[in-house]
């Protein structure tokens, strides 16, 4: 960074040239609990550059040798002479360090939340994905799914202590799962490196689970899916991810459906699509087909006259909404097959059919779209 775009360090921590030691500090402990990184979830990076900025004004006017260079010759004192600051080298670490780890920070200066030794924490979610085919997906299935998870230790209760050896006050905090360091007017609170927040300390390991308190097992759910679930869906189910730690409530476990595609049908959301071919002679004298349903075979009746790409709906004949409302359509597009081998005799009677047929070879109209084709069979 150009030092010749750093703003004063009196501006960045708005105080007068004349400012005590106290009303430094004041000011720069405003300024760093305003622009702490943790407080700016959406804009983290901006934040942490006006907390370096004023961490940075901060640790050269908390410094009376310091401040005097910078007083007496600017921020270009301070870089070149050999007592200055080395700016981009540790002091920034050790600040960031201090309040990078926001423990405590607030505690002390904002009066605190109180984080208590055993605080519970939730616990994790699972996700479980699970392939369904066409038909199982529209119309639901009941079913069963082993889910590895962690689970309480039985040996142990949870405890991760050996049966009957029980477990110790932790020495390092006194039970209180936290440890206090000071630095400079900050207290800063950590949780407790030796018995990690928990206050206490095993006398022996659970031979179960290895003193973690929870052992891996497979979890039979029983699962119900609602008919119509899509490719995508995703189902909660509460409570059975992994258990919390102290107390703390149990994740959630979430299936994650995938539908396999249909041999004929297309899906868009509750209705289904369908390409019939007809003949050419179908199309033009009309007729009936039996055509794939949802359940079974549909029928499917074709009117004279009918053009390659007309649409035709069964109403309610789609997928149910797995949400419980009503049913998708069907529909099948019809598509008009032109014979390209034809034997001698068809040529004859196609070239007789020709002669008595109006053709007029112009283009067609604008808007006929898609759904101007559409005909309900059942209204
Ligand atoms: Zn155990
Ligand atoms: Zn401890």
């Amino acid at each position: 960074m150009a030092k010749g775009t750093q703003r004063d360090y009196y501006e960045v921590l708005g105080v007068a040239k004349t400012a005590s030691v106290e009303e430094i500090k004041g000011s720069y402990r405003k300024a760093a609990l305003k622009w702490h990184p943790d407080r700016h979830p959406a804009d983290k990076e901006e934040a942490e550059v006006k907390f370096r900025e004023c961490t940075e004004a901060y640790s050269v006017l908390s410094d009376p040798e310091k401040r005097q260079v910078y007083d007496t010759y600017g921020h270009a004192g301070l870089s070149s002479s050999p007592g200055g600051v080395d700016f981009n080298g540790t002091i920034f670490q050790d600040f960031h360090d201090i309040f990078g780890d926001f423990f405590g920070f607030e505690d002390i200066l904002g009066g605190g939340r109180g984080r208590g030794r055993s605080r519970s924490q939730r616990g994790a979610d699972l996700r479980y994905d699970m392939t369904l085919t066409f038909e199982e997906g529209a119309a639901g299935v009941t079913t069963k799914i082993k889910v590895p998870r962690q689970e309480f230790c039985g040996s142990c209760k949870g405890t991760g202590a050996k049966a009957g050896t029980g477990v110790t006050t932790c020495q390092s905090c006194g039970g209180r799962g936290q440890v206090t360091y000071q630095q400079g007017f900050f207290a800063i609170s950590r949780t407790c490196p030796a018995c990690q927040g928990a206050g206490q300390i095993i006398r022996e390991r659970c031979p179960e689970c290895r003193g973690q308190g929870r052992v891996e097992k497979e979890k039979t759910i029983d699962l119900r899916i609602p008919a119509g679930v899509d490719t995508g869906t995703r189902m909660r189910v509460q409570g059975e991810g992994e258990v919390g730690v102290n107390g703390g409530a149990p994740g959630d476990l979430y299936v994650v459906l995938e539908v396999r595609d249909h041999a004929y049908f297309e899906r868009r959301n509750a209705d289904l699509y369908c390409t019939i071919p007809i003949s050419i002679v179908q199309a033009a004298l009309g007729t009936e087909l039996q055509v794939p349903g949802l359940n079974g075979e549909e029928k499917l009746k074709i009117p004279e006259g009918t053009q390659s790409g007309a649409v035709f709906r069964i109403k309610g004949k789609g997928l149910p909404d797995p949400r419980g409302g009503g049913r998708g359509d069907l529909y099948y597009h019809v598509q008009v097959l032109t014979p390209s081998k034809l034997t001698r005799e068809q040529r004859k009677l196609m070239e007789q059919l020709g002669l008595t047929l109006k053709v007029e070879n112009k283009p067609a109209e604008r808007g006929t779209s898609f759904f101007d084709k559409v005909k309900d069979i059942f209204g």
